[in-house]
């Protein structure tokens, strides 16, 4: 499943010049997660993550390839206790998948489905006194960070472990690396880029489903599958002779 590793691979490029911290997942670590939407007033709020117009970017990438060796939480730039002010904000998240070959309908499907659970997760983690707004078309994650968690000693490693530990809810899924980004470094920019693109091949693995033509000269999708390598083999499975592109 190497759809996305050529945005994986830009990605790991566009991280700004910060030395990471490095966490290893540990379940027992994972911050309180309430279960449902919380609202946190202004007054309550120390500050927002992409406040004040910043940046905030979210994006996540399947693959069954090498960049992820194991559950880890990755940290460039100020912790949450550590800001005092609205930050840029980037969140990444590379999962890694097994099983999933990704050839043929059956396994094309699998492997949609698979694709859509993990994008699942990122509506159903609530940490406590960490308010997420997202918006799938802008790629944009915000949150309010409160107060209160402040005090507490929120952080991106045990915020990380609550997102990983729903991750692993789901079988597919064999390892997460998850990073958090506040540096103003970043190419936050390109990110968001990224982030569409990746948007753009999920959704072609739609409508790949959905079962469109198979003239590849006049599919609307043309532009992504020339894009990314692995689209066409993975629409046409190993049946060459049906391959008109
Ligand atoms: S492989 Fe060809 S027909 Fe299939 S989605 Fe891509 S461009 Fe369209």
């Amino acid at each position: 499943m190497e759809l996305y590793n050529s945005i994986i691979e830009k990605v790991n490029n566009e991280l700004g010049s910060v030395e990471p911290k490095r966490y290893i997942y540990n379940e027992a670590n994972a911050w309180e997660d309430v279960g449902a939407n919380q609202l946190i007033m202004l007054k309550e709020s120390a500050y927002e993550l992409g406040g004040d117009n910043k940046p905030a970017v979210h994006l996540s990438m399947v693959t069954s390839g090498n960049y992820v060796d194991g559950d880890e939480i990755i940290v460039i730039g100020k912790d949450l206790i550590e800001l005092n002010g609205s930050s840029s904000f980037a969140r990444i998240a590379f999962v890694k998948v097994n099983e999933l070959e990704g050839e043929g309908d059956e396994d094309t499907e699998k492997l949609f489905r698979a694709i859509q659970d993990i994008d699942f997760v990122k509506y159903h983690v609530y940490p406590k006194g960490y308010m997420i707004r997202s918006s799938s078309d802008s790629f944009r994650e915000q949150v309010r960070v409160s107060k209160d968690a402040v005090a507490k000693g929120i952080s991106f490693e045990r915020v990380g472990a609550a997102y990983i530990k729903q991750y692993k809810k789901n079988p597919a899924i064999e390892a997460v690396k998850l990073i958090f980004v506040t540096a103003d470094d970043a190419d936050f920019v390109e990110l968001k880029k990224d982030a569409k693109k990746a948007q753009d091949i999920t959704k072609a693995l739609s409508k790949i489903l959905e079962g469109m033509a198979t003239d590849c000269h006049t599919c609307t999708l043309k532009p992504i599958c020339d894009e990314v390598e692995g689209m066409k083999e993975l629409h046409f499975g190993k049946n060459k002779s049906e391959f008109q592109g």
